[in-house]
């Protein structure tokens, strides 16, 4: 058997698409959606997904803001930062990309965000509601992986679905929205035991741990759905995910790739949330 690509780049196109309308809607009643991008310091990886993000903004007509901070800047005047962005009309969602530089305090910058503006869905009152079950931001990446699965018509209702990973911006999101979606489900995480067995239990089966080809064909039940999370940098410096992709692909149905797979989804939520913060300001 050999499993069938969810194609999370034509699924982001289709969504980046569709919020065309939306954005020209907003422009013809004087509302330029606006997304404020906070970098701190100077790490490659961040700088790389921010200036993805801003590249996204600029394709869509959505304004992005951006301020490139260096990593000496005090807790005290992030806050700041903050606060005026907070309390600027012309800015509709904040981003600020995470990790930030060692001495920031992450959880504090991120519950200083004003929740009509938090298009991370990282902050208190977006995951209050998303345990809720109440409208609010949704953390992107998680939030991509429901599209993509509703996408293919792939119905969590009934199915056992595994979530491996734990973290607020990944694992607990994605299992409590599997949970919504009327999914049985399992979480697992480092101190699991037998992993293995537990994965073999999943109709659909998520990972994101942030180790290249950890989950192996065996570990997959014939016929499952299998949505890689992880981003790893392989032997050879290609993109590489969480799963074994060539094994596991032999047992699974339906299969995300890396790159290729949630990647391009959770930039395409993250303006999809930034549109509709601009959207609550009309
Ligand atoms: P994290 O480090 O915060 O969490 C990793 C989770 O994996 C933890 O909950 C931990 O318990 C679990 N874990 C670690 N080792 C394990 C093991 N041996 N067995 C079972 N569970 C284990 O990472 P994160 O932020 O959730 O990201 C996870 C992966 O997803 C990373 O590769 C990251 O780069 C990727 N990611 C991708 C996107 C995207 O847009 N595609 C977005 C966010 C994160």
């Amino acid at each position: 058997m050999s499993a069938q690509l969810i194609d999370g780049k034509k699924v982001s196109a289709d969504i980046r698409e569709s919020l065309k309308q939306e954005i020209a809607d907003l422009k013809g009643k004087g509302i330029d959606p606006c997304l404020a991008v906070v970098l701190v310091g100077e790490n490659p990886a961040s700088k790389k997904y921010v200036a993805s993000k801003e590249k996204t903004c600029a394709e869509l007509g959505i304004v992005s803001i951006a301020h490139k901070i260096p990593e000496t800047i005090s807790q005290a005047d992030l806050n700041k930062l903050i606060d005026d962005l907070n309390s600027d009309k012309k800015v509709h969602g904040i981003l600020v990309q995470l990790p930030l530089p060692k001495g920031l305090d992450e959880k504090e910058v991120m519950y200083r965000i004003a929740p009509d503006k938090d298009v991370d869905g990282f902050g208190l009152q977006s995951l209050g509601k998303l345990l809720l079950d109440e409208p609010g931001f949704v953390a992107c990446t998680p939030h991509g992986v429901m599209k993509m699965l509703e996408a293919y018509g792939i119905d969590p209702s009934g199915k056992h679905a595994v979530v491996i990973g734990r973290s607020v911006i990944v694992g607990k999101p994605l299992a409590l929205l599997l949970l919504r979606k009327n999914a049985t489900v399992t979480i697992c995480h480092s101190r699991t035991q037998n992993l293995k067995e537990e994965c073999l239990k999943a109709d659909i089966l998520c990972v994101a741990i942030g180790k290249a080809k950890f989950v192996k064909g065996d570990w997959i039940k014939k016929g499952a759905t299998v949505v890689d999370v992880g981003i790893n940098v392989g032997e050879d410096g290609k993109l590489v995910g969480d799963v074994d992709f060539q094994a596991v692909q032999e047992h699974a149905s339906w299969i995300t790739p890396v790159p290729g797979g949630v990647g391009p989804m959770t930039i395409a939520m993250l303006m999809y949330n930034t549109v509709q913060a601009a959207k609550k300001t009309a």
